[in-house]
């Protein structure tokens, strides 16, 4: 239904029939369904699970499941329906991607808070949720009364589905100037939304995830800025997972017809400002438009990605909220000492990153970057007189940041490879054999030639040739992959 809506050279925008709409601006009584609130506020990653005309992504694929269980990356269990485990493994990657990110919003300006799970129902009845979201919402409560007050504002809490609300707290705590604007808050949180069983799979469909979420809180003029600068995030953010700028396309969701609220000049601002910003980063015709998709409080920006496959993904979203500022009474002082309420843009360039790891697994087909490889390098001993000399060029390999000396702290920073040692009593070739099943993107041979010389056997996961190198320049050539995301 949204395609639909698509025309071939993407600009099917007519601002004049759109000023004939009769317009009911403030009255949001009648619009601020709960369709529309799980649309809006939760679509972003909601779509691979409601709209079934959205592209999705298969993660039940026989080639995603495969990986995922031959590498040992997460597992699912029927004591948490829906909530994955990651396995070891697949809590390294999680983790690279996250410190990865953390690195990139760091430079836009964004400071990373940690907020609180659960909050109290009045806190979701404010935000809107309680009345228009609550059923896909974990209620929380105490087993034991006694320790709560009695009445049910203060003995019922939601475990949060999202964290604007935590954010516009944290907002509103402090007395804010124009000056300090954009205030950007990104935060890790694990979000919960109940989802329904049947539809739970994989790390696509799932009721615990987290996402690289960030809200901006700005004035109306520095929209545009802010937008660029996360369009730029994104296009480097994909790029580096080697996604070319023809694997994915920005959309623009504009005013819905009749159902939103804010009035008619703030949305021509703001969607003109989404446009010039969309013309400057992706060229002149080169988006989409969705026309009357936007949510109901805000037009937004999608992203959607294609994968090796030619599958596509919705995976980032900008969205500007003229509602919530409103909601939280949020104010800021403007340059004429009154009081302003700021703009909210939600942002995740990610999306949920479980349902981006998803994708990484097909888009990579389990032959994991160097960077982002759970399993780095293994070397393998030749028989057991070779295992001294292997562990004492594993110690050297691993990176500084990993010390052996037990006693004193590890390095803050520095570098730190997963690479392991296979001195088991196989074959060497069953055990090279084993290694490139597991993924490893280096397997290391250490035999009676390489003690001698001192120097390590190499080869790559995908080729046979062996070169034979030293330890210290086998750690250059690591570093170095991992400086360049190779
Ligand atoms: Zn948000």
């Amino acid at each position: 239904m949204l395609l639909q809506s698509l025309k071939r050279n993407g600009r099917i925008q007519s601002l004049n029939s759109r000023l004939l709409i009769k317009l009911n601006s403030q009255n949001s009584n009648n619009i601020n369904t709960q369709q529309q609130f799980k649309r809006s506020y939760c679509d972003r990653i909601k779509s691979d699970n409601n709209n079934k005309n959205e592209p999705s992504l298969n993660s039940t694929s026989v080639s995603n499941l495969s990986i995922a269980t031959r590498q040992q990356l997460y597992m699912i269990d029927s004591n948490s329906p829906g909530s994955p485990f990651f396995l070891p493994h697949g809590t390294r990657i999680f983790n690279k991607l996250i410190k990865f990110m953390k690195l990139q919003q760091e430079k836009q300006g964004f400071t990373e808070v940690i907020s609180p799970l659960i909050f109290k129902k009045d806190l979701w009845e404010k935000s809107g949720h309680w009345e228009n979201y609550k059923e896909d919402m974990f209620k929380v409560e105490s087993n034991d009364l006694s320790k709560l007050h009695e009445d049910e504002q203060n003995t019922i809490f939601g475990l949060k589905p999202m964290n604007c609300p935590g954010h516009c707290l944290i907002f509103d705590r402090f007395t804010r100037s124009h000056n300090e604007l954009p205030v950007r808050f990104s935060d890790w949180s694990s979000l919960h939304r109940n989802e329904a069983s049947g539809a739970l799979t994989g790390l696509t469909r799932v009721r615990r995830f987290h996402q690289d979420d960030g809200h901006i809180f700005c004035t109306n003029e520095q929209i545009g800025d802010e937008i660029s600068k996360t369009l730029k995030l994104i296009k480097l953010c994909y790029n580096t997972f080697g996604f070319k700028d023809n694997n994915y396309k920005m959309m623009l969701s504009t005013r819905p017809e009749e159902s939103y609220i804010g009035n008619l000049e703030d949305w021509n601002k703001a969607e003109d400002q989404l446009r010039e910003v969309l013309d400057l980063n992706a060229g002149e015709g080169n988006w989409l438009v969705r026309d009357g998709d936007g949510a109901f409080y805000g037009p937004k920006i999608d992203i959607l990605l294609t994968d090796n496959f030619g599958k596509e993904h919705q995976v980032a979203t900008i969205q500007l909220d003229f509602q919530l500022p409103k909601r939280f009474e949020l104010k800021y002082q403007d340059a004429n000492d009154s009081l302003s309420t700021p703009i909210l843009i939600h942002r995740a360039i990610f999306g949920s990153v479980e349902r981006f790891f998803a994708l990484l697994i097909d888009h990579y087909n389990g032959k994991w970057p160097f960077w982002l490889s759970p399993r780095q390098a293994v070397i393998i001993p030749i028989n057991q007189s070779h295992v001294e000399f292997a562990n004492g060029r594993l110690s050297e390999l691993k990176g500084e940041q990993i010390n052996y000396e037990f006693d004193k702290p590890s390095n803050l920073t520095g570098y730190n490879f997963h690479i392991d040692i296979d001195s088991r009593n196989e074959t060497v070739g069953f055990r090279t054999k084993d290694a490139i099943q597991k993924g490893y993107n280096y397997i290391i041979l250490v035999g009676d030639k390489e003690v001698e010389a001192d120097k390590l056997a190499i080869r790559s996961r995908d080729d046979r040739k062996i070169k034979v190198m030293e330890s210290s320049e086998i750690l250059k050539m690591f570093k170095s992959l991992e400086d360049s995301y190779n």
